[in-house]
């Protein structure tokens, strides 16, 4: 078994945190070796496939640089043909989520970025330098890493979710609301954030019409978003309502649901070919196994105000692994920014 090697930086994590976190590192010649995540069902179905949440979604509109235009041609001088090919032609006027993070991606490799297309599993953060552990094998030592692992969709908990998952059920409607199955159908999208709305319009491209389901009287989305969900007549929106139950068959998958009113009580039966959650996030740091200190909710703990630096001296954490409050890709690219700014300082002092 060859020794391990041992990096000066290592990244772990490829959403805009991460990518803006290996822009800096390696402009300041740290020479980053970033763990993108691995490409496997099991990511895909837990919603942690390399590129992070943004490559999950539709049109980035809030993206500072970024206003409508047409970027194709720039998309195609940008990244690599055999990249681009991989991706869908731009249509929309503005930038989309997955092409946003191959153009960072794309940047941090222009600066020298190394990348393996693999999740860290386990780490080891008791001594120095620390031990980091691939799914594939192997074993990676590090002089500082900066965790940038972000945050993934929640679920449910109802058994007939879990039944229907990838039949009918799923968390993400820019990767599955395009399937035949969801075309020209009736769907219901869960939850009242701008996540719900948006995955409500997106849908409302396809489907016949899309229920919106909320558990309160009013909309967590933002103002701009929550005006788009009322306008559209395809969207029905039902406040003050739960999803008790996903109803169907095991020929057809999904066929329905049954929903409850929170307040007041009754029940409702619609028939609808999809289910898309839509209720919030979970950060991804389960594979930490309690050795960097964590938030009740599981976000890591920034140690100092205005720093990136987190219980273990030498790690560092940049993006929604993080943070429960902004949330932003921008807030992650910025957070990533200051995560290297950090590294490359205490690797001054420390290395
Ligand atoms: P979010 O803002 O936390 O909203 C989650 C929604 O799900 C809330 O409406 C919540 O209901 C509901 N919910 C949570 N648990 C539930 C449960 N067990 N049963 C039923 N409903 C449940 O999450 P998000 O929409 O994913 O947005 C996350 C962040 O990303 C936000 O900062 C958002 O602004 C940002 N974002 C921005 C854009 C954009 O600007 N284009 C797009 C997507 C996301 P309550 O309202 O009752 O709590």
């Amino acid at each position: 078994m060859p020794s391990p090697t041992l990096e000066t930086l290592v990244i772990i994590g490829s959403g805009p945190a991460g990518w803006s976190a290996a822009t800096y590192a390696a402009r300041a010649q740290l020479k980053p070796l970033v763990y993108e995540g691995a490409i496997s069902e099991k990511n895909r179905m837990a919603g942690t496939l390399p590129l992070g949440q943004l490559a999950l979604t539709s049109e980035v509109e809030n993206y500072a640089g970024f206003p409508h235009g047409n970027l194709g041609g720039f998309l195609d001088s940008a990244l690599p043909k055999e990249r681009r090919m991989m991706m869908p032609p731009h249509e929309g006027q503005g930038v989309t989520g997955p092409e946003l993070m191959e153009l960072m991606r794309q940047q941090a490799v222009n600066f020298g970025t190394r990348i393996v297309t693999d999740d860290i599993a386990k780490v080891d953060f008791s001594a120095r330098p620390f031990k980091l552990f691939p799914a594939e094998g192997g074993e990676v030592h590090a002089q500082c890493v900066i965790v940038a692992t972000g945050a993934s969709a929640n679920w449910l908990g109802l058994p007939s979710e879990e039944k229907f998952k990838n039949r009918g059920v799923s968390a993400c409607a820019v990767c599955d609301g395009a399937l035949p199955r969801f075309r020209n159908q009736p769907l219901v999208v869960v939850g009242g954030g701008d996540s719900a709305v948006e995955e409500a319009t997106y849908l409302s491209k396809f489907a016949s019409r899309v229920h919106l389901v909320h558990r309160r009287d009013a909309l967590r989305a933002s103002k701009i978003m929550a005006q788009r969900a009322f306008d559209n007549p395809k969207i029905q929106i039902h406040f003050n309502t739960a999803l008790a139950e996903v109803l169907g068959d095991d020929a057809k998958g999904v066929t329905g649901v049954r929903l409850e009113r929170t307040a007041g009580g009754g029940t409702e039966t619609l028939d609808v070919a999809g289910v898309f959650l839509a209720i919030g996030h979970t950060p991804n740091t389960a594979f930490l196994a309690g050795q960097l200190e964590l938030t009740p909710k599981k976000y890591i703990v920034w140690k100092q105000h205005f720093r990136t630096a987190t219980s273990v001296e030498g790690v560092f954490a940049a993006g929604d692994v993080a943070d429960d409050y902004y949330r932003q890709a921008i807030s992650a690219a910025g957070t990533g920014c200051m995560s290297a700014l950090d590294a490359e300082r205490w690797l001054a002092h420390h290395a």
